[in-house]
């Protein structure tokens, strides 16, 4: 598959046919594995091979299709798939990290990433430092010869900053650190993340892998002796391994992600057009367009910034729930990267938690709206929303 195109592999890479001969991928509803003798038990033990499967806790055929046609995707060696992305992301911290270890992240992070590092980390004694992950200076300020570990969302949730990926891989690797980087936003169609040396990219494969709203899923992509070594050992012995039947939704969800990803993408730019300038705006917010702060770095990273963008409603809350309350298409849900297009307002949901000091450093006011653009026509959602400004 190696001399392929992306797009090509992604609907034949890393299939595995049974003697039946079967066009569709199988899925393997199975618990466990049987052999034809007590030898062969034994000797799977030992070592099992490439084909060869002991319990589905540690790995199933399906899932490992799903693995290794992920990691083609990412250009990575091999991946791990787990039950959801925090698994994913709870499996590479805690499978690299120990008492007495220095971990730098960025401030913009999904609130139960936050969570795994100052709480669950820190309860185990490793030390954390955030920092402004757009501010190359801070990375520098931060790393330091005994830091371990760099974790960071290339582009943040929801906020979409963007990180400077290969300052700080340079830097990281500087001092023998470890990056992970978090691409849930990026996509792993327009991901750089292995390319630009992050030594593990994790993803929620909820999000553009799926894509349709349908299955929690994770993964962890890497170095064969990353995956294969810590990484696994951590996630089988701690139950995190993706379930079949959500492996094989994956794996047929790959066959389209090329498509569907490059076109609500193509459609998040164009919603981006028509809305930036809108009187009823104080500012639209999408990496990849010339009015983002970062554009410069976007643009030389990635030729999108996926299907995600914010804007924020003049006028607070208020004013930005006659807009949400006023969409006919747009549905108002947590989620994103789904073929349904989404509205979310982080303030009063995904992060509500947070103290108003945290949202106002990270700039989550209450007229700040995450779109999730899907795969409807873009006239149709455009003409959503400038019938729901209106209303404001
Ligand atoms: C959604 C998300 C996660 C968590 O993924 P789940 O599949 O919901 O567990 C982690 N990181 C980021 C950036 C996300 O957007």
């Amino acid at each position: 598959m190696a001399n392929f195109s992306k797009r090509t592999q992604m609907v034949h890479g890393g299939i595995r046919r049974s003697q039946y001969g079967e066009l569709s991928e199988a899925m393997f509803m199975t618990q466990a594995f049987v052999y034809p003798n007590a030898e062969a038990a034994e000797a799977r033990f030992v070592k099992a091979g490439e084909d060869e499967f002991i319990y589905a806790r540690y790995g199933n055929p399906t899932n490992r299709m799903f693995e290794d046609r992920l990691a083609m995707l990412e250009g990575t060696e091999d991946a791990f798939a787990c039950t959801s992305g925090m698994a994913a992301v709870n499996g590479a911290l805690m499978a690299l990290t120990k008492a007495g270890d220095h971990v730098v992240s960025s401030r913009a992070l999904f609130g139960s990433c936050l969570y795994i590092l100052e709480e669950v980390l820190a309860r185990f004694g490793v030390e954390i430092t955030l920092v402004d992950g757009t501010d190359n200076a801070a990375w520098e300020a931060a790393i330091r010869p005994d830091t371990r570990l760099v974790f960071f969302e290339s582009i943040s949730n929801p906020t979409l900053e963007v990180v400077d990926m290969a300052h700080v891989v340079s830097l990281a690797h500087a001092v023998g650190a470890l990056v992970v980087a978090d691409n849930a936003m990026v996509t792993p169609v327009y991901s750089y993340a292995a390319k630009m040396g992050a030594d593990l990219v994790v993803y929620s494969t909820t999000k553009h892998v799926d894509g349709q709203g349908r299955m929690l899923g994770g993964a962890i992509c890497g170095s064969r002796e990353l995956i294969r070594g810590p990484i696994e050992a951590y996630m089988k012995h701690t139950g995190g391994a993706i379930n079949p039947f959500a492996a094989w939704t994956h794996l047929k969800a790959l066959e389209t992600i090329d498509l569907r990803v490059r076109a609500q993408s193509d459609s998040a730019l164009k919603v981006v057009e028509a809305l930036s300038g809108h009187e009823k705006l104080s500012f639209v917010n999408y990496p990849t367009h010339p009015s983002h702060p970062q554009y410069d770095l976007a643009i030389a990273q990635a030729p999108s910034a996926g299907t995600v963008l914010a804007f924020e409603v003049k006028g607070g809350k208020e004013a930005c729930f006659t807009f949400l309350n006023a969409l006919e298409i747009f549905i108002i849900s947590n989620n994103f990267a789904d073929a349904k297009s989404i509205a979310t307002h982080p303030a009063t949901t995904t992060h509500q938690r947070l103290p108003q000091d945290q949202k106002d450093l990270l700039g989550i006011s209450d007229g700040l709206v995450r779109l999730s653009v899907g795969l409807e026509d873009p006239s149709d959602l455009i003409g959503d929303l400038m019938q729901a400004l209106d209303r404001v």
